[in-house]
């Protein structure tokens, strides 16, 4: 995955739920914030009037007394006056100018310490010479540090809020029986600022009180839980979308199970772990063998069944600190934690359990006969240059790993009879060396490092140079002389040896041209067409073309066709050969005997040339069987009218059978090794 879109897919994974929550908790906080607020201020509002109903009285209070006063009594019998003319049940409490008690009444006195403040002043109305003071008898006055306040404890308000009336009382008179009683003192300047005096009140609180503080409360408590409610619903959804969402990001919808996201994510994090690095783990390919055709036959709903069924044997299989899922189609990537203690040991173990693993899975449906096979790439203990402990594997990119795997699994299928194949160096060496043949293949051709050798064939009977092969050889400037058995295979994979064999038809015409202007000996030359071309419709009109494009004689040029592209479309085979035979080329059979037996092929195709490979001639041949087989392969030949060349000749011994035998032409280190084409044709010079 590009970098790009694993970031958009790491983003849209990561959609956060904690907005929604701290969202939520915010807004519940404030509204419990506003709620006790609201209950404050309405606790202080219910305290204020009582105040202010308060203050009028004491005004009424200093109001009498200034009027004896000012009719000449003494501030004590002015008390005394007021207290007797108007009832008042106000103590008050005199003092000088100089903060010396005149007259007293009553047992407490004001507690000069303690000013309240009732934070309401200016809101209730009260004007500026409002002064209060705690009683000294105070029960339920608080210096909190900043300013003095009433303050009830709470338990001690409900418990008195909910304690029983009396019997006989009815419900009105126990909700305004008084539950709370402070006294606390206001200031009263009298006679013109000659005294100054305080006024005691006493503030009550009722039950009622509490009442109407407590149902404001509950109404403002389920007008506000209406939105917490809903965006408490909205958080819950947010998070279970989420959920569902990671879930469906990381889900295989085959097999039910995680899929390859997943486990990339959690491989790597495995791998990376500090503890882990000092462990070997595998990373597995397991490749399920023609799930295309399992699903042809049961269908696709079987396929998917099978892979879901693997998916759950699978997950009963893995332990702590190993994963699986499902890469694509019916392969899936495991990793192994090993318990070996050296490599050989965990590939032993690896290799053990894969076995069983395989031998179970191939069980999974007892009806149908299921295949597997899988590549290993074992990841070895991370071992940090300076050797310190610290250090953790880096860079784990875990669809390369897999990706080795896989090229190791592709290996095992070509060797049917291995199951289970370890990637290693070689292979990588491989993979690398295919992929360089494969980018540079096509620039060689126009850069012509492409080289035709010859390699001469000559005649058993007079020693004679009387025909010759090319073979190609890529002369690479930068890797140097490359054989073609090391990128003709590619060729033929990636079909680019067409165009390989066009070029060398071409330059072989060329060459023979050339020499008939010079006028020299002409030497009739073999040119390999791979067996990808005979699938080509119209190819003799083709090679027709590419000769005439320089104009040497047909004859002189013969096409050799591997033995194991007759076992492609025989009808088409046929008919080129037959073409190309009536164009005037001739036709051979390349490495007669080396793959399956071809007599049949001999019967119905009118072929010239038969080519031994040199299989027959390697090796020892003490009883002479081998012998026999040639000779009879050259009779066999020579009763279809066809000549015979025999390749890979490297001893006299065997040129000197293949005389006796009456074999044409004889090719092979013995006489010459291929050569470029100044060489060779020296050599003709000499030898022709
Ligand atoms: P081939 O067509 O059977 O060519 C004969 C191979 O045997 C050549 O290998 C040649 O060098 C080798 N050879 C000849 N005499 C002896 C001998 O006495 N001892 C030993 N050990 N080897 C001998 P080379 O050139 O490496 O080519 C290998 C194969 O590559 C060829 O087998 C042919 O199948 C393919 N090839 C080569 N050139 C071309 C080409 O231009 N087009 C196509 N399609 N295939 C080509
Ligand atoms: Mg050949
Ligand atoms: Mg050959």
């Amino acid at each position: 995955m590009s970098s790009v879109k694993e970031k958009r897919f790491r983003k849209l994974k990561r959609k956060k739920i904690w907005p929604s929550i701290v969202a939520f908790i915010l807004f519940t906080l404030l509204c419990v914030g506003m709620i006790v607020l609201f209950l404050q201020l309405f606790a202080l509002y219910i305290m204020g009037t009582k105040i202010v109903q308060q203050y009028g009285e004491m005004k009424n209070v200093k109001a009498v007394i200034n009027g004896f006063l000012e009719s000449g009594e003494s501030i004590a019998d002015a008390v005394i006056s007021q207290r007797k003319y108007t009832f008042g049940e106000n103590d008050i409490y005199v003092m000088d100018t100089d903060g010396e008690m005149l007259i007293k009444t009553g047992n407490s006195e004001p507690d000069f310490e303690l000013v309240l403040d009732f934070k309401l002043d200016r809101e209730l109305g009260l004007d500026e010479g409002f002064v209060a003071v705690a009683d000294s008898e105070n029960q339920f006055v608080h210096d909190n540090g900043d300013f003095t306040i009433f303050a009830m404890p709470v338990d001690e308000v409900i418990k008195r809020t909910f304690s029983p009336g009396r019997e006989d009382q009815s419900v009105g008179s126990w909700l305004s029986e008084t539950i709370i009683t402070q006294g606390y003192w206001l200031r009263a300047p009298l006679g013109d600022g000659r005294y100054d005096a305080y006024v005691k009140c006493i503030i009550q609180l009722q039950r009622q009180d509490v009442f109407y503080i407590c149902i404001f409360g509950i109404i403002a408590l389920l007008l506000l839980m209406i939105p917490i409610i809903l965006l408490f619903i909205n958080t819950i959804r947010s998070i279970v979308t989420q959920r569902r969402m990671t879930q469906i990001i990381y889900l295989d919808t085959v097999t039910g199970g995680k899929n390859w996201f997943y486990f990339r994510n959690y491989a790597e994090r495995i791998l990376t772990r500090k503890i882990n690095s000092k462990k070997t783990f595998a990373i597995v390919n397991l490749h399920l063998e023609r799930y295309q055709n399992y699903c042809a036959c049961y269908g696709v709903k079987a396929g998917e069944e099978l892979l879901e069924a693997m998916d759950g044997f699978l997950k009963a299989r893995i332990g702590k600190n190993e994963f699986f899922a499902r890469f694509e189609g019916a392969d899936f990537g495991m990793l192994l934690a090993c318990e070996g203690v050296n490599e050989q040991e965990n590939q032993e173990y690896c290799r053990k359990r894969m076995r069983s693993l395989l031998a179970e899975l191939s069980g999974l449906k007892p009806d149908q006969k299921i295949h597997f096979h899988a590549g290993i790439n074992m990841i070895p203990p991370y071992v940090p240059k300076d050797g310190k402990w610290y250090h953790t594997r880096k860079n784990v990119d875990i669809n390369q790993l897999y990706t080795y795997a896989n090229a190791a699994r592709v290996t095992s299928e070509c060797a049917e009879e291995r199951q289970i194949t370890f990637f290693d160096q070689e292979m990588l060496e491989k993979q690398v060396w295919e992929r360089w043949v494969e980018d540079t293949m096509e620039e060689a051709l126009n850069n012509e490092e492409f080289q035709v050798y010859l390699q001469p064939k000559y005649s058993p009977l007079n020693g004679k140079l009387v025909g010759a092969e090319a073979l190609v050889r890529w002369i690479s400037p930068t890797e140097g002389f490359i054989a073609p058995g090391r990128f003709i295979p590619i060729f033929e994979d990636t079909g680019f040896v067409t165009q390989l064999d066009d070029y060398m038809i071409s330059r072989v015409a060329k060459l023979q041209a050339e020499w008939m202007i010079q006028g020299k000996k002409m030497i009739p030359i073999s040119v390999n067409v791979s067996r990808a071309h005979f699938a080509q419709e119209g190819l003799a009109e083709h090679i027709c073309q590419l000769v005439d494009a320089y104009g040497p004689r047909h004859e002189l040029i013969e096409l050799e066709v591997t033995e194991s592209a007759f076992f492609d479309d025989k009808d088409i085979l046929v008919k080129t050969v037959k073409q190309l035979k009536a164009f005037g080329f001739h036709v051979s059979m390349d490495d007669f005997g080396a793959g399956y037996s071809s007599l049949n092929s001999l019967k119905d195709i009118p072929l010239d040339v038969l080519k031994l490979d040199g299989e027959f001639f390697s090796g020892d041949d003490d009883d002479g069987r081998g012998q026999v087989v040639v000779k009879e392969a050259i009779q066999l030949a020579r009763n279809l009218d066809m000549r015979v060349v025999a390749e890979g000749i490297e001893k006299k011994e065997q040129v000197d059978f293949l005389a006796s035998q009456g074999c044409d032409m004889i090719q092979g280190f013995y006489f010459a090794k291929p050569m470029p084409i100044e060489e060779f044709e020296k050599k003709v010079e000499k030898d022709a």
